[in-house]
């Protein structure tokens, strides 16, 4: 079976090939791994946002802002999904939030001023050519990369703009150049896409729903190049790697293993300070 290579999972190698192990491996992944609020918005918005945009589900004259609130609404209820994924979404549900409506709702009322703001910015008529598909090609050096895109547009000059919605904050550093810099993901799908469509890509953009915000950058030829060459490197050192060392970084307070790594084990969690004791009256 050829192996495929998912950039996030590529990201996760780069940062620490211990988590990238743990991550691999069933076992460990579903015990350390719960489900969160945050993760969990994410999911309904996606699914919410995929459907809206889908012609064949959401007519153009249904593109309402009420329509767009059922959508969520539905997509948290595990409504339109096949019986195995719906079960999964309120397992994770009931994970999260138990019996604490209050919680369930305000969270709720989270992702659903996201997707107001959303509403007020985007544009309705879009008519995307893909949407939340899994798409996948294979490079020069053989190796498979895949992906699920959550959105591709084409647009009027027959280039395609690859789109990546974000339900959490936009990062300090946002402009165009640094994304470019420093991102794999839309650089593998612009690879992965040119290859499977044969189509220039014009734009890779990260859409930050809360936020109203949009960063990107046009993927040029070398600067795709470039990556491929870093996915080759990051694929070659992961089929080497034999220690799979725990690498300490700045993402290690939120990594799902700290309880079982043993650097991890030290550091303290990310959200250790919310429970700090303040002399404030809520
Ligand atoms: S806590 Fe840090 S070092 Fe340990 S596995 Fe996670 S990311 Fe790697």
């Amino acid at each position: 079976m050829v192996t495929k290579y998912y950039p996030t999972q590529l990201e996760t190698f780069r940062q620490c090939p211990l988590k990238y192990k743990y991550g691999k491996d069933p076992e460990v992944r579903d015990k350390y791994r719960q489900p969160t609020p945050q993760l969990f918005v994410g999911t309904c918005v996606h699914d919410a946002l995929e459907v809206f945009f889908d012609i064949t589900r959401t007519p153009m004259a249904e593109r309402t802002e009420a329509k767009l609130d059922h959508l969520l609404r539905r997509a948290w209820a595990g409504v339109d999904l096949w019986p195995k994924r719906k079960a999964q979404r309120l397992e994770e549900r009931e994970k999260i939030f138990g019996t604490d409506q209050e919680r369930e709702a305000s969270w709720g009322k989270h992702a659903l001023n996201m997707l107001h703001r959303f509403f007020l910015v985007t544009d309705l008529k879009a008519v995307p050519f893909t949407a939340e598909q899994f798409h996948e090609a294979k490079l020069k050096s053989g190796i498979v990369v895949a992906g699920k895109i959550d959105r591709i547009d084409r647009m009027p000059d027959g280039s395609m703009k690859i789109m990546d919605y974000k339900t959490g904050k936009p990062p300090f550093k946002k402009d165009d150049a640094s994304v470019a810099a420093d991102d794999l993901q839309l650089s593998t799908y612009a690879i992965v896409v040119r290859k499977k469509y044969r189509s220039p890509v014009s734009r890779c953009t990260l859409i930050y729903v809360a936020h109203d915000e949009e960063v990107g950058f046009e993927p040029t030829d070398e600067l795709l190049i470039e990556k491929a060459k870093l996915i080759e490197e990051t694929v070659r050192a992961i089929e080497a790697e034999e220690e799979w060392a725990p690498k300490q970084n700045h993402f290690c307070p939120w990594c799902e293993y700290r309880a079982i790594c043993p650097v991890g084990e030290k550091i303290e969690p990310a959200d250790a300070k919310l429970d700090e004791d303040l002399d404030v009256p809520f």
